[in-house]
């Protein structure tokens, strides 16, 4: 039961990188974006480069 629970949030500490969709950990993410209040997470540079050029595209 306490495993079940431990999975449930499990999903927790993570972000998706709205780039490319792969899922980032917030604790050890290097690349992050501040874009209207919201703090997003990248997996590389390369995709944070991505969204700050055209955030739009990326956020709904
Ligand atoms: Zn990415």
């Amino acid at each position: 039961m306490i495993n079940f629970i431990k999975k449930l949030f499990s999903n927790e500490g993570k972000a998706k990188d709205p780039v490319c969709g792969m899922m980032t950990n917030i604790n050890s993410a290097k690349y992050k974006s501040n874009y209207r209040g919201r703090l997003f997470y990248f997996c590389s540079a390369a995709c944070r480069q991505q969204f700050e050029e055209k955030p739009g595209e990326f956020v709904g």
